[in-house]
């Protein structure tokens, strides 16, 4: 029995751009269903699901970041997994092609997180792809400052084994001050994974997730509540600070659940019960695929 739950950020989706968060989730979640179909770990088909959504500009992780306040991409990633509680993680990392995939690299190393100059030298000690820092601005797609929402994108996975993983992979926020860290990369904070209680990735407003522990309160919530009720309860705290989110949760057991406040949350499922790949763009909203 494997399962899979992948979102593309806590934000707005204009109509003109409904098409290419639906496709983008789809294809994300189709990679990832490609591995866990084949026996393969949840550690592979959280990173191969988060790799298509960094690859593709319609999402604020890898190529097509926000920017900060001077112009430049810096890109947070993690990747945990829930057996033995291993996490890797990258935050302010400039001129690496896939953060997701230098987070995997880190899963089992002593350092849970490791950020700018050092994120890149380990990357590239780790044989991952780098890159020109500015070849991640996906030019013409954004302006410089352009407002634009949390698009950061998330991905948690349940292998046949029952080995849970949750992966989450951002650019921050538009226009922060250079070096600024938010909820993402913090265990806790934008996300947690326990193979027996389950896993949780949030996006949305950093620093409001990260000061209202939102990860570890889903965590905490799951003892006694279904998923969607967890995660209602940890957005429930953002009435204290202000702010929006969106987040999910999967189950040991296969169970779903997700949340926001914000306007719109494309989320993604599949399960080894029901394989093909249903999309949503909001909660309430009738899945297509
Ligand atoms: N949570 C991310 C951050 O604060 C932003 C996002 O969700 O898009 O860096």
């Amino acid at each position: 029995m494997w399962s899979i739950i992948l979102h593309g950020g806590a934000k707005s989706i204009a109509e003109k751009d409904a098409p290419a968060n639906r496709a983008g989730c789809q294809r994300a979640l189709e990679a990832g269903v490609e591995i866990l179909k084949h026996g393969g770990n949840s550690v592979d088909a959280v990173e191969a699901a988060i790799r298509v959504l960094e690859d593709d500009p319609t999402f604020n992780a890898g190529y097509g970041s926000a920017r900060n306040a001077d112009g430049e991409v810096e890109m947070c990633a993690a990747l945990m997994e829930g057996a033995g509680f291993n996490v890797g993680a990258v935050a302010v990392a400039k001129g690496v092609r896939n953060p997701i995939s230098v987070a995997k690299a880190m899963l089992y190393e002593e350092p849970v997180l490791i950020a700018g100059d050092g994120a890149r030298a380990f990357a590239a000690e780790a044989g991952e792809r780098l890159c020109d820092p500015d070849a991640m601005i996906a030019m013409g797609k954004r302006s410089a400052h352009e407002e634009r929402g949390h698009d950061t994108v998330g991905c948690i996975a349940r292998d046949g084994t029952g080995c849970l993983a949750a992966a989450v992979s951002t650019g921050g926020l538009e226009g922060a001050p250079a070096g600024r860290v938010g909820d993402s990369p913090q265990p806790g904070c934008g996300f947690y994974c326990d193979d027996d209680i389950g896993g949780v990735v949030f996006s949305g407003d950093g620093e409001q997730i990260a000061r209202m522990i939102l990860a570890a309160r889903v965590m905490q919530a799951l003892e006694d509540l279904s998923p969607d009720q967890a995660v209602e309860a940890a957005l429930a705290h953002l009435e204290r600070t202000g702010g929006q989110a969106g987040g999910i949760v999967l189950t040991p057991d296969g169970k779903f659940g997700w949340g926001h406040n914000s306007d719109d949350f494309a989320v993604a499922i599949a399960s080894s019960a029901s394989p093909v790949p249903k999309v949503y763009l909001r909660k309430g909203e009738a899945s297509h695929g």
